[in-house]
């Protein structure tokens, strides 16, 4: 992550923080944090942190983190402004924040009851309050280094695809050509999978977030694959659902032309200015005429970027507006309880005028 970058980003989030009134924003998620620092894309696990940020109004940003991360936090941080906990860490970051001033927005979203807690209770003074998604308001248009890491990303999910059918074999468990599917993205460049493989056979299908199992691949039958790697920090979602063999039935060839129609449908009207409802609206009509609607049982699509699932979401709920530098998946999908299911996945970028595949 460039530092340059990462302070720009720092800069527009300060404007925000100010607008808000706020003195301070406690950054906690971490993705957030890496965005806006450089500093950690992981934390070690969900109720453990590597590390906060605290962007001041004052322009003078603090990097908290325990002795653990002192050097890695001097890699990319100014070293007087590492704030190392020295004891209890709640308390030592409530004496931080109160330094800071007085009314300090966190990510209410980020963070577990208990920590607020203990910091309410470490700072009896402090004016504390959830201001969340300042972060994510700037992380859902996506800069020309996103877009290249994206793409990066993107071309290394194509080429796995493009060779699906070589692991696509009759007689292979779901979870031996999950295996593949996860060597070849290591091997070939990604630092881990942007989330757990799909692939589910037959009637797993109908599962839209089913996990690979025991299930093997008959000689004539369905798979569905739903595939993301991390490259450059940034990953890749893509959906495929494939017939193996040389009979496909004929419901699952009318739900793979239906989906596939949705999903056309549904890129040919995303540009900016679009309500994102209206763009769930355009696959579901094709779905509707063709009287499968209730079929569909889930959004969209959503944004992708350093977490596979992020803002926007393209649900019937959401009215707010698609902008140039978002980029959203389109995944329509058709489930059959009874045989299976069909999903296909593509991602867009906003451009000025439309928008473009990856
Ligand atoms: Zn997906
Ligand atoms: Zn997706």
């Amino acid at each position: 992550m460039n530092p340059d970058t990462c302070a720009r980003r720092r800069e527009k989030l300060r404007a925000a923080v100010r607008r808000r009134g706020l003195d301070a924003l406690l950054v906690s998620a971490a993705p957030n944090r890496y965005y806006l620092s450089g500093f950690e894309l992981h934390d070690p696990q969900f109720n453990e942190s590597a590390g906060r940020l605290v962007v001041c109004a004052d322009g003078r940003d603090w990097l908290a983190t325990d002795a653990r991360y002192t050097d890695a936090a001097a890699r990319i941080w100014d070293e007087d402004r590492i704030f190392i906990y020295k004891g209890d860490g709640v308390a030592d970051l409530a004496r931080l924040l109160r330094s800071c001033g007085l009314r300090v927005g966190f990510e209410a979203d980020s963070v577990s009851h208990g920590f607020v807690r203990a910091l309410r209770r470490a700072a009896p003074g402090l004016g504390l309050e959830a201001a969340d998604g300042l972060v994510e308001e700037l992380r859902v248009v996506k800069d020309s280094e996103e877009i290249a890491a994206l793409q990066a990303s993107f071309r290394l999910n194509h080429a796995l695809l493009d060779r699906a059918r070589d692991f696509l074999l009759p007689g292979r468990s779901e979870q031996e050509i999950s295996w593949d599917i996860e060597r070849y993205f290591r091997e070939n460049g990604a630092s881990e999978l942007a989330f757990a493989n799909i692939v589910a056979t037959g009637p797993n299908a109908a599962l839209p977030h089913a996990v690979p199992g025991t299930d093997r691949l008959g000689e004539n039958g369905l798979v569905l694959l739903d595939i993301g790697c991390r490259v450059q920090d940034y990953c890749s979602d893509q959906t495929r659902t494939l017939w193996v063999g040389d009979a496909p039935t004929e419901e699952f060839q009318r739900a793979l032309d239906l989906v596939q129609k949705a999903q056309k449908a549904a890129i040919a009207v995303l540009r900016p200015g679009l309500p994102m409802r209206d763009a769930y609206a355009a696959a579901r009509r094709v779905f509707e005429d063709a009287g499968v609607e209730k079929r569909f049982t889930h959004g969209l699509g959503h944004g992708v970027g350093l977490e596979t699932h992020e803002a926007p979401s393209l649900n019937p709920r959401r009215a707010d507006l698609l902008r140039a530098g978002m980029v959203v998946t389109v995944e329509p999908g058709l489930y059959y309880p009874q045989w299976g299911g069909v999903r296909w996945e593509h991602t867009a970028l906003i451009t000025e005028d439309g928008a473009t595949l990856f």
